[in-house]
């Protein structure tokens, strides 16, 4: 019998959204970054995507990307969360590039890089509205420069984030605004630019369209090709797989209960105060997973007439008074996931995974 909760992971699945997107990403003459991070950079997922064509990774955890080069895993590595001072020295063992916007940090991995002999590759990130990493773009042209000085790091381009903290999306309009940013540099400080990097998932829509500048020359994905999805739109991507990852939960009580609680409504576990609609008695069963496993709205269950109603640390507690089949103590149920619900059942070490491959080799 397999643990529960259980997460099972179809590897053929993976490796054929990845051959989609680098397929995509190809005919645009765009280098794929494969992120990862998504799935905790799971081995095993991380060489479906290489069998499907990836043949640099990115990640926002050093631990990952250890974690990869410690698996075998020869390819390029990219920290995509810009460096902590602390973990410097880390960084430039084991990560060829990294993302970058503080000249003070730069500065210091020039240092450490000098120091341990080695030269290390770094995109210098622009804030185009969203607001999370990246210098002010009339800051540009001076950290450029300032970066051109430093010994034992090459800046090998610009890059952008979008829909990360405000939402912001990548359009026509922002995108050539990076490329006239890189274009600036070129111009002005005669520094040649090999890569504008131009955000993550969210920037497949304008492929698509064919509305993606000519210059774009990277994209760093995650979430397109682990769930096929484009979560910034709340739509699937054609032709993709969206069920590349199950979460299986097990029923340990099963019992009619009245809808609405008795009693005075405090709080709850997580300081919320519930809201209840009265529908009557309902079946209602108990799950052994938990908050501290998934993530409750982006927790899809697979049959429909199943309905989540709520969840501490460690129940879920769901309504399937309108499920054909019968269902007992001990039965299983299933759901898809989204990306945060994706995100904390592979961190989780209650969460139990099982692999399944058809096409792959070993
Ligand atoms: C997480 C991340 C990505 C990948 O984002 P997806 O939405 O999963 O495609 C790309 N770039 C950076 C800097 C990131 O942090």
């Amino acid at each position: 019998m397999k643990n529960n909760p259980r997460l099972d992971i179809y590897l053929d699945k993976i490796v054929h959204n990845t051959i989609r997107v680098v397929r995509q990403c190809t005919e645009k003459n765009i280098e794929l970054v494969g992120v990862a991070k998504g799935c905790s950079a799971d081995e095993k997922v991380v060489r479906a995507m290489i069998e499907g064509g990836i043949k640099i990774f990115g990640d926002s955890r050093i631990e990952n990307i250890i974690h990869l080069r410690r698996a075998g895993i020869q390819t390029r590595m990219m920290l995509i969360r810009i460096p902590m001072q602390s973990e410097i020295r880390k960084m430039l063992k084991y990560a060829d590039i990294s993302l970058n916007s503080e000249l003070l940090t730069i500065e210091r991995i020039s240092n450490i890089a000098q120091e341990m002999h080695l030269e290390h590759k770094i995109i210098l990130m622009v804030d185009l509205g969203d607001l999370r990493e990246g210098i002010m773009p009339d800051e540009l042209i001076k950290t450029v420069k300032r970066i051109n000085e430093l010994p034992n790091v090459k800046l090998l381009g610009i890059g952008a984030n979008f829909c990360c903290v405000s939402g912001i999306m990548p359009t026509e309009n922002n995108l050539n605004q990076l490329v006239l940013l890189a274009k600036s540099v070129e111009d002005e400080l005669k520094i040649p630019l090999k890569i504008i990097s131009g955000g993550n998932t969210s920037v497949l829509k304008l492929i698509e369209e064919n509305k993606i500048p000519h210059s774009i020359n990277q994209l760093r994905i995650g979430v397109g090709i682990l769930l096929g999805q484009d979560d910034t739109r709340l739509r699937n991507l054609e032709g993709m797989y969206q069920d590349a990852f199950i979460l299986t939960a097990e029923i340990i009580e099963l019992k009619v209960k009245p809808s609405v609680p008795t009693g005075i409504i405090g709080r709850d576990a997580f300081g919320q105060v519930p809201v209840f609609k009265d529908m009557g008695f309902r079946r209602r069963a108990i799950l052994a997973v938990g908050k501290q496993d998934i993530h409750l709205s982006s927790l899809i269950p697979i049959k429909k007439e199943i309905k989540i109603i709520a969840a501490s640390s460690d129940h879920l507690i769901v309504d399937i008074t309108d499920l054909e089949e019968d269902m007992n103590v001990g039965s299983e149920i299933q759901f898809k996931l989204n990306y945060p619900a994706l995100l904390a059942a592979t961190t989780s070490k209650y969460v139990s995974k099982y692999y399944h491959q058809k096409e792959i080799k070993p």
